[in-house]
């Protein structure tokens, strides 16, 4: 088991990583909110199906009445009217400030369920239970959100949890394609923070229907390690917690055009990645192996070129419009080096330019 403690200015909480970190939940709830009435999970379609059993079954322990509410799969979770219905759940139900909302999912169940904790009589507590590797992002940092028809997490909060509890054994009926896309962020956190993990996740992970346990707990404790550094220091994304919209500016406009839910957003992102390192070794001369590193991602599943039907002229335009740019030009992360991120903002036509190039 890992555990690593996350220091906010508005909290201070712990992450619980390993086989089993299910089993820590009741204690952490029995010393540290003994107080509550009530405890409601928020889970999805799948993962109720799946898991939700067992973490009924280790709440038993706290002796508290658990009450589970279930929403849809995927950005189905993430609408006005499914927040709406929880809403309604949680005064249906009495739930009060004195309870606590479980958010037992991937990245959309924990944004839905942490803004709908941080939204219900302004703000009840909430846990974090992740059970993609992809969470290992969407969980730490306390950005929580639900989509508008006009943008994506655009109605959202700041509200960061109790805790994180990641029980690895959740992760065994994860398809490899929502595993690929997770590894996708891994493989982002290597490149802003750190060139040891990037090396070890290069030569160690050839497989990803074939990552042991071992491995899962190196990656997303270091994951995490590396997010929640960044976070600390910009808790409320004022400075260097855009570093890791590294490979997003390309990879959110890829992800938005193709339909969301059709390509994951980590593969959308590893797009971006390739992209992103390609600006680098042309604008601040990156030294880096990216013949090793394509071939590392390609032969792991990826796609590594823009879809062809894709029109650059339009994801021009979505990258400008994308949160990050602070004026008319697209601002991207690259990197001086591996580990050391930059913000830079890209004029029009070397960014078509660079498109043309991806094919
Ligand atoms: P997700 O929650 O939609 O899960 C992907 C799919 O996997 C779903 O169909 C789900 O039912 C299924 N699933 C989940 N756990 C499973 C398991 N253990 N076994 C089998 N199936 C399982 O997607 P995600 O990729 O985890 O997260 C994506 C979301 O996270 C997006 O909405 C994105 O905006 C958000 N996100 C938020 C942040 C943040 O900082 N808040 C950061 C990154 C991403
Ligand atoms: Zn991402």
């Amino acid at each position: 088991m890992e555990s690593i403690q996350i220091k906010t200015a508005s909290k201070q909480y712990p992450v619980l990583i390993g086989k089993k970190a299910i089993n820590e939940l009741p204690e952490l709830i029995t010393h540290e909110l003994n107080h509550l009435n009530k405890i409601l999970i928020i889970t999805d379609e799948k993962v109720a199906a799946l898991h939700l059993q067992t973490v009924k079954d280790a709440l038993i322990k706290t002796g508290k009445p658990v009450l589970h509410h279930v929403v849809p799969e995927g950005e189905h979770a993430k609408t006005f009217d499914v927040f709406y219905e929880c809403q309604s759940f949680c005064l249906s139900q009495q739930i009060n400030r004195k309870s606590l909302i479980i958010a037992l999912g991937g990245g959309a169940v924990g944004d839905l369920a942490g803004f709908v904790a941080a939204t219900f009589m302004r703000g009840i507590p909430f846990i974090q239970v992740p059970t993609t590797l992809l969470a290992h992002d969407s969980a730490v940092g306390g950005k929580v959100a639900i989509n508008h028809p006009l943008g994506k997490n655009m109605i959202g909060a700041f509200h960061q949890p109790e805790a994180v509890i990641y029980d690895l054994e959740f992760l065994k009926t994860l398809p490899l394609k929502e595993l690929r896309s997770g590894f996708a962020e891994v493989i982002k956190h290597s490149l802003i923070a750190d060139n040891e993990l990037y090396l070890w996740l290069k030569s160690n992970i050839v497989d990803l229907n074939d990552i042991t346990d071992e491995q899962f707990l190196t990656m997303i404790t270091k994951g995490i390690g590396i997010k929640a550094k960044i976070v600390e220091e910009d808790e409320k994304e004022n400075g260097i917690r855009a570093f890791l919209n590294f490979g997003h500016t390309l990879g959110h406009a890829v992800e938005g055009s193709m339909g969301y839910g059709n390509f994951t957003h980590g593969e959308s992102i590893l797009i971006g990645m390739v992209y992103a390192l390609k600006l680098s070794r042309k604008k601040v001369d990156l030294d880096f192996k990216l013949d090793e590193f394509i071939d590392w991602v390609s032969s792991l599943g990826y796609q590594i070129t823009i879809p062809t039907r894709l029109e650059h002229a339009m994801l021009l335009e979505l990258m400008k419009t994308d949160k990050k740019s602070v004026n008319d030009a697209a601002t991207f992360v690259l990197l001086n080096e591996v580990g050391s991120p930059l913000l830079m903002d890209i004029a029009d036509s070397e960014l078509i330019e660079e498109m043309a190039e991806m094919i």
